[in-house]
Protein backbone atom coordinates (compact mmCIF):
# COMPACT_ATOMS: atom_id res chain seq x y z
CA UNK A 1 0.00 0.00 0.00
CA UNK A 2 1.14 3.61 -0.97
CA UNK A 3 0.85 6.74 1.08
CA UNK A 4 -1.81 7.51 -1.36
CA UNK A 5 -4.04 4.91 -0.22
CA UNK A 6 -3.26 5.16 3.14
CA UNK A 7 -3.93 9.10 3.74
CA UNK A 8 -7.64 9.17 2.99
CA UNK A 9 -8.09 6.27 5.59
CA UNK A 10 -6.18 7.68 8.40
CA UNK A 11 -8.32 11.30 7.41
CA UNK A 12 -11.51 9.39 7.42
CA UNK A 13 -10.20 7.76 11.09
CA UNK A 14 -8.84 11.23 12.13
CA UNK A 15 -12.62 12.82 11.25
CA UNK A 16 -14.37 10.50 13.06
CA UNK A 17 -12.59 10.46 16.08
CA UNK A 18 -13.30 14.42 16.22
CA UNK A 19 -16.77 14.17 15.40
CA UNK A 20 -17.96 11.29 17.18
CA UNK A 21 -15.68 12.05 20.03
CA UNK A 22 -17.93 11.32 23.39
CA UNK A 23 -18.21 14.53 25.66
CA UNK A 24 -20.09 15.48 28.40
CA UNK A 25 -23.27 17.00 27.58
CA UNK A 26 -24.85 19.35 30.69
CA UNK A 27 -28.13 20.87 31.17
CA UNK A 28 -29.88 22.94 33.79
CA UNK A 29 -33.56 22.55 34.68
CA UNK A 30 -36.16 23.48 37.56
CA UNK A 31 -37.35 19.89 38.51
CA UNK A 32 -39.44 19.27 41.57
CA UNK A 33 -38.72 22.70 43.13
CA UNK A 34 -34.99 22.64 42.32
CA UNK A 35 -31.95 22.97 40.29
CA UNK A 36 -31.14 19.67 39.01
CA UNK A 37 -28.20 19.50 36.51
CA UNK A 38 -27.89 16.94 34.64
CA UNK A 39 -24.23 15.95 32.56
CA UNK A 40 -24.18 12.76 30.13
CA UNK A 41 -21.33 11.44 28.32
CA UNK A 42 -22.63 10.91 24.53
CA UNK A 43 -21.57 10.95 20.96
CA UNK A 44 -22.90 14.03 19.95
CA UNK A 45 -25.90 16.81 20.70
CA UNK A 46 -28.90 14.69 19.49
CA UNK A 47 -28.16 11.72 21.25
CA UNK A 48 -27.29 13.38 24.96
CA UNK A 49 -30.74 15.58 24.44
CA UNK A 50 -32.68 12.54 23.72
CA UNK A 51 -31.29 10.99 27.06
CA UNK A 52 -31.55 14.13 28.99
CA UNK A 53 -35.49 14.40 27.86
CA UNK A 54 -36.13 11.04 29.25
CA UNK A 55 -34.55 11.45 32.02
CA UNK A 56 -36.67 14.73 32.60
CA UNK A 57 -39.46 12.82 32.28
CA UNK A 58 -38.44 10.03 34.90
CA UNK A 59 -37.49 12.83 37.51
CA UNK A 60 -41.24 14.63 36.63
CA UNK A 61 -43.05 11.21 37.38
CA UNK A 62 -40.89 10.60 40.19
CA UNK A 63 -42.28 13.85 42.15
CA UNK A 64 -46.09 13.10 40.81
CA UNK A 65 -45.42 10.12 42.99
CA UNK A 66 -43.68 11.85 46.32
CA UNK A 67 -44.45 15.28 46.23
CA UNK A 68 -47.13 16.03 49.06
CA UNK A 69 -47.19 19.80 47.85
CA UNK A 70 -49.05 18.08 44.35
CA UNK A 71 -52.78 16.80 46.11
CA UNK A 72 -52.94 14.76 43.41
CA UNK A 73 -49.85 12.34 44.42
CA UNK A 74 -50.39 8.73 46.67
CA UNK A 75 -48.44 10.77 49.29
CA UNK A 76 -50.89 12.96 49.68
CA UNK A 77 -53.82 10.62 49.59
CA UNK A 78 -51.91 9.11 52.63
CA UNK A 79 -51.77 12.31 54.27
CA UNK A 80 -55.35 13.07 53.47
CA UNK A 81 -56.32 9.85 55.17
CA UNK A 82 -54.09 10.09 58.20
CA UNK A 83 -56.19 8.77 61.13
CA UNK A 84 -58.83 7.48 58.90
CA UNK A 85 -57.86 4.42 56.73
CA UNK A 86 -55.29 2.44 55.05
CA UNK A 87 -54.09 3.89 51.23
CA UNK A 88 -53.16 1.49 48.55
CA UNK A 89 -49.85 2.99 47.24
CA UNK A 90 -47.12 1.85 44.35
CA UNK A 91 -44.76 -0.57 45.44
CA UNK A 92 -42.41 1.94 44.63
CA UNK A 93 -43.52 4.39 46.98
CA UNK A 94 -44.07 1.46 50.12
CA UNK A 95 -40.68 0.22 49.93
CA UNK A 96 -39.16 3.73 49.84
CA UNK A 97 -41.54 4.76 53.21
CA UNK A 98 -40.24 1.16 54.48
CA UNK A 99 -36.36 2.76 54.16
CA UNK A 100 -37.02 5.97 55.16
CA UNK A 101 -38.83 3.95 58.17
CA UNK A 102 -35.31 2.08 58.63
CA UNK A 103 -32.98 5.47 58.48
CA UNK A 104 -35.28 6.27 61.45
CA UNK A 105 -34.27 3.68 63.13
CA UNK A 106 -30.67 3.40 62.55
CA UNK A 107 -30.48 7.54 63.58
CA UNK A 108 -32.49 6.54 66.18
CA UNK A 109 -35.63 8.89 65.40
CA UNK A 110 -33.78 12.13 64.25
CA UNK A 111 -34.69 11.39 60.54
CA UNK A 112 -38.62 10.98 60.08
CA UNK A 113 -40.47 11.77 57.60
CA UNK A 114 -43.71 12.52 59.59
CA UNK A 115 -41.73 15.78 60.54
CA UNK A 116 -43.84 17.13 58.40
CA UNK A 117 -46.97 18.23 60.65
CA UNK A 118 -43.93 20.47 62.11
CA UNK A 119 -44.44 23.02 59.69
CA UNK A 120 -46.87 24.93 61.03
CA UNK A 121 -45.01 26.11 63.33
CA UNK A 122 -41.56 27.00 62.10
CA UNK A 123 -41.29 29.04 58.77
CA UNK A 124 -38.52 29.83 56.68
CA UNK A 125 -39.70 31.51 53.99
CA UNK A 126 -39.26 35.11 56.09
CA UNK A 127 -42.76 35.11 57.25
CA UNK A 128 -42.29 34.08 61.24
CA UNK A 129 -41.92 37.50 63.47
CA UNK A 130 -41.89 35.32 66.56
CA UNK A 131 -39.91 32.59 68.36
CA UNK A 132 -42.65 29.90 68.54
CA UNK A 133 -43.58 29.42 72.97
CA UNK A 134 -42.06 26.67 74.58
CA UNK A 135 -45.20 24.94 74.77
CA UNK A 136 -46.34 25.30 70.79
CA UNK A 137 -43.01 24.07 70.17
CA UNK A 138 -43.57 20.72 72.41
CA UNK A 139 -47.31 20.26 71.13
CA UNK A 140 -45.89 20.39 67.48
CA UNK A 141 -44.20 17.25 67.83
CA UNK A 142 -47.50 15.10 69.03
CA UNK A 143 -48.42 14.40 65.23
CA UNK A 144 -44.63 12.99 65.07
CA UNK A 145 -43.09 9.24 65.21
CA UNK A 146 -42.12 7.04 62.40
CA UNK A 147 -43.88 4.56 64.83
CA UNK A 148 -47.27 5.42 64.21
CA UNK A 149 -46.52 4.75 60.35
CA UNK A 150 -48.29 1.15 59.73
CA UNK A 151 -47.30 -0.69 56.71
CA UNK A 152 -49.14 -3.46 55.15
CA UNK A 153 -46.29 -5.43 52.36
CA UNK A 154 -49.17 -7.75 52.02
CA UNK A 155 -52.18 -5.08 50.90
CA UNK A 156 -49.24 -2.25 49.75
CA UNK A 157 -50.82 -0.10 51.95
CA UNK A 158 -49.80 3.16 54.24
CA UNK A 159 -51.76 4.35 57.24
CA UNK A 160 -51.02 7.30 59.48
CA UNK A 161 -52.13 6.49 62.57
CA UNK A 162 -53.32 9.51 64.33
CA UNK A 163 -55.34 12.52 62.25
CA UNK A 164 -53.16 15.57 61.66
CA UNK A 165 -50.00 12.96 60.93
CA UNK A 166 -48.23 13.69 57.82
CA UNK A 167 -45.52 12.86 55.88
CA UNK A 168 -42.76 14.58 53.16
CA UNK A 169 -40.02 13.05 51.49
CA UNK A 170 -37.93 16.96 51.95
CA UNK A 171 -34.73 15.40 53.16
CA UNK A 172 -34.83 12.38 50.98
CA UNK A 173 -36.70 13.00 47.77
CA UNK A 174 -34.11 14.64 45.85
CA UNK A 175 -31.78 11.79 46.61
CA UNK A 176 -34.17 9.30 45.56
CA UNK A 177 -34.95 11.02 42.66
CA UNK A 178 -30.98 11.40 41.22
CA UNK A 179 -30.56 7.51 41.94
CA UNK A 180 -33.68 6.64 39.99
CA UNK A 181 -32.74 8.94 37.36
CA UNK A 182 -29.29 7.34 37.03
CA UNK A 183 -30.31 3.72 36.91
CA UNK A 184 -32.85 4.91 34.13
CA UNK A 185 -29.82 6.45 32.04
CA UNK A 186 -27.73 3.28 32.86
CA UNK A 187 -30.06 0.82 31.16
CA UNK A 188 -30.86 3.23 28.51
CA UNK A 189 -26.69 2.89 27.56
CA UNK A 190 -25.40 6.14 28.37
CA UNK A 191 -22.00 5.23 29.44
CA UNK A 192 -21.12 8.14 32.52
CA UNK A 193 -22.68 10.83 33.75
CA UNK A 194 -23.72 13.29 36.88
CA UNK A 195 -26.77 14.19 38.11
CA UNK A 196 -27.29 16.96 40.63
CA UNK A 197 -30.10 18.05 42.47
CA UNK A 198 -29.62 20.77 44.33
CA UNK A 199 -26.15 19.40 46.04
CA UNK A 200 -27.67 15.61 45.89
CA UNK A 201 -25.46 14.56 43.73
CA UNK A 202 -24.75 10.98 42.10
CA UNK A 203 -21.87 9.80 39.27
CA UNK A 204 -21.42 6.85 37.56
CA UNK A 205 -18.44 5.80 34.65
CA UNK A 206 -15.43 8.36 34.38
CA UNK A 207 -14.95 11.51 31.97
CA UNK A 208 -14.06 11.34 28.76
CA UNK A 209 -10.58 11.43 29.58
CA UNK A 210 -10.61 8.67 31.46
CA UNK A 211 -10.50 10.94 34.88
CA UNK A 212 -12.85 10.49 37.85
CA UNK A 213 -15.57 12.48 38.57
CA UNK A 214 -14.20 15.18 40.70
CA UNK A 215 -16.87 16.83 43.48
CA UNK A 216 -15.51 20.20 45.07
CA UNK A 217 -16.70 20.83 48.60
CA UNK A 218 -17.27 24.70 49.31
CA UNK A 219 -16.85 26.69 52.56
CA UNK A 220 -20.54 27.72 53.93
CA UNK A 221 -18.19 30.52 55.33
CA UNK A 222 -16.93 31.47 51.69
CA UNK A 223 -19.52 29.98 49.06
CA UNK A 224 -17.18 31.30 46.66
CA UNK A 225 -14.08 29.38 47.84
CA UNK A 226 -14.17 25.52 47.08
CA UNK A 227 -11.62 24.06 49.85
CA UNK A 228 -11.21 20.70 48.81
CA UNK A 229 -11.58 18.49 45.09
CA UNK A 230 -12.38 14.84 45.62
CA UNK A 231 -12.71 12.49 43.89
CA UNK A 232 -16.43 10.42 43.36
CA UNK A 233 -16.64 6.87 41.37
CA UNK A 234 -19.59 5.42 40.82
CA UNK A 235 -21.09 6.96 43.87
CA UNK A 236 -23.20 9.82 45.45
CA UNK A 237 -22.34 13.09 47.15
CA UNK A 238 -24.65 14.98 48.94
CA UNK A 239 -24.35 18.45 50.91
CA UNK A 240 -26.85 19.71 53.46
CA UNK A 241 -26.56 23.38 54.50
CA UNK A 242 -28.07 25.96 57.21
CA UNK A 243 -26.82 28.91 54.62
CA UNK A 244 -30.32 28.80 52.50
CA UNK A 245 -33.61 28.49 54.74
CA UNK A 246 -32.98 29.46 58.36
CA UNK A 247 -34.36 31.92 60.83
CA UNK A 248 -32.49 33.61 63.34
CA UNK A 249 -33.52 34.87 66.82
CA UNK A 250 -31.15 36.79 69.07
CA UNK A 251 -28.68 36.34 67.23
CA UNK A 252 -28.86 32.15 67.17
CA UNK A 253 -29.61 30.80 63.50
CA UNK A 254 -32.33 27.95 63.18
CA UNK A 255 -31.75 25.61 60.24
CA UNK A 256 -34.90 24.31 58.67
CA UNK A 257 -34.00 21.20 59.87
CA UNK A 258 -35.79 19.97 62.92
CA UNK A 259 -35.63 17.58 65.50
CA UNK A 260 -38.82 15.43 65.58
CA UNK A 261 -37.99 14.77 68.75
CA UNK A 262 -38.07 17.82 70.50
CA UNK A 263 -39.67 20.39 67.46
CA UNK A 264 -36.09 22.04 67.48
CA UNK A 265 -34.57 23.43 64.61
CA UNK A 266 -31.17 22.27 64.59
CA UNK A 267 -28.39 24.74 64.95
CA UNK A 268 -24.47 24.67 65.32
CA UNK A 269 -23.76 23.03 61.90
CA UNK A 270 -23.62 24.77 59.07
CA UNK A 271 -22.73 22.22 56.44
CA UNK A 272 -22.64 18.48 56.12
CA UNK A 273 -21.18 16.53 53.16
CA UNK A 274 -22.00 12.65 53.42
CA UNK A 275 -20.16 10.09 50.64
CA UNK A 276 -22.20 6.80 50.13
CA UNK A 277 -23.28 4.76 47.78
CA UNK A 278 -26.58 6.52 47.35
CA UNK A 279 -27.69 9.72 47.16
CA UNK A 280 -30.85 8.72 48.60
CA UNK A 281 -28.69 7.63 52.32
CA UNK A 282 -26.13 10.34 51.52
CA UNK A 283 -29.63 12.97 51.60
CA UNK A 284 -31.05 11.35 54.56
CA UNK A 285 -28.37 11.20 56.33
CA UNK A 286 -26.74 14.44 55.93
CA UNK A 287 -30.23 15.87 57.29
CA UNK A 288 -29.46 13.56 60.21
CA UNK A 289 -26.45 14.83 61.13
CA UNK A 290 -27.60 18.04 61.22
CA UNK A 291 -30.15 16.79 63.75
CA UNK A 292 -27.84 13.83 65.88
CA UNK A 293 -24.65 17.05 66.44
CA UNK A 294 -21.48 16.42 65.40
CA UNK A 295 -20.04 14.12 68.26
CA UNK A 296 -23.21 11.75 67.56
CA UNK A 297 -23.51 12.13 63.85
CA UNK A 298 -19.83 11.49 62.84
CA UNK A 299 -19.77 8.36 65.47
CA UNK A 300 -22.93 7.02 63.68
CA UNK A 301 -20.89 7.74 60.29
CA UNK A 302 -18.01 5.75 61.42
CA UNK A 303 -20.31 2.36 62.46
CA UNK A 304 -21.85 2.56 58.83
CA UNK A 305 -19.37 0.75 55.97
CA UNK A 306 -18.63 2.56 52.54
CA UNK A 307 -20.31 5.95 54.43
CA UNK A 308 -17.83 8.76 54.86
CA UNK A 309 -18.75 12.67 56.13
CA UNK A 310 -16.82 16.21 56.08
CA UNK A 311 -18.54 18.44 58.67
CA UNK A 312 -18.28 21.96 59.28
CA UNK A 313 -19.72 23.36 62.10
CA UNK A 314 -21.08 27.60 62.76
CA UNK A 315 -17.40 28.64 63.63
CA UNK A 316 -16.20 27.31 60.34
CA UNK A 317 -14.24 24.12 61.72
CA UNK A 318 -13.91 21.66 59.75
CA UNK A 319 -14.41 17.96 61.08
CA UNK A 320 -13.99 14.67 59.00
CA UNK A 321 -15.09 10.70 59.37
CA UNK A 322 -12.27 8.47 60.33
CA UNK A 323 -11.88 7.55 56.89
CA UNK A 324 -11.75 10.11 54.95
CA UNK A 325 -8.33 13.02 54.46
CA UNK A 326 -9.03 15.93 52.92
CA UNK A 327 -6.63 18.82 52.26
CA UNK A 328 -8.37 22.05 53.89
CA UNK A 329 -5.51 24.52 52.12
P1 LIG B 1 -32.14 20.60 51.33
O1 LIG B 1 -33.22 19.83 50.65
O2 LIG B 1 -32.48 22.00 51.65
O3 LIG B 1 -30.81 20.42 50.70
P2 LIG B 1 -32.16 18.54 53.36
O4 LIG B 1 -31.92 17.43 52.41
O5 LIG B 1 -31.35 18.52 54.58
O6 LIG B 1 -31.95 19.97 52.73
O7 LIG B 1 -33.69 18.49 53.73
C1 LIG B 1 -34.29 19.43 54.55
C2 LIG B 1 -35.78 19.25 54.45
O8 LIG B 1 -36.14 18.01 55.06
C3 LIG B 1 -36.57 20.28 55.20
O9 LIG B 1 -36.87 21.39 54.39
C4 LIG B 1 -37.82 19.51 55.57
O10 LIG B 1 -38.69 19.46 54.45
C5 LIG B 1 -37.32 18.12 55.81
N1 LIG B 1 -36.94 17.82 57.21
C6 LIG B 1 -36.62 18.70 58.21
N2 LIG B 1 -36.27 18.06 59.33
C7 LIG B 1 -36.35 16.73 59.05
C8 LIG B 1 -36.09 15.55 59.81
N3 LIG B 1 -35.65 15.61 61.06
N4 LIG B 1 -36.29 14.35 59.21
C9 LIG B 1 -36.72 14.28 57.93
N5 LIG B 1 -36.98 15.35 57.17
C10 LIG B 1 -36.78 16.56 57.71
MG1 LIG C 1 -31.30 15.53 53.07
Amino acid sequence: MNTMNITPILLSLLLSVVCFAQQPYKRTLKLMGSRFDITVVADDSIRANSYIATAVNEISRIEKLISSWDAASQTSEINRNSGIRPVKVDIELFQLIERSIGISKMTDGAFDISYASMDTIWKFDGSMANMPTADEIKASIAKVGFQHIVLDKENSTVFLRSKGMKIGFGAIGKGYAADKTKTFLVDKGVPSGIINASGDMTTWGKQPNGDSWKVALTNPMDKNKAFALLPITNGAVVTSGNYEKFVEFNNKRYTHIIDPRTGWPSSGISSVTVFAPSAELADALATSIFVMGKEVGLDRIDQLPKVECVLIDDKGNVFTSNNIEIDTQ
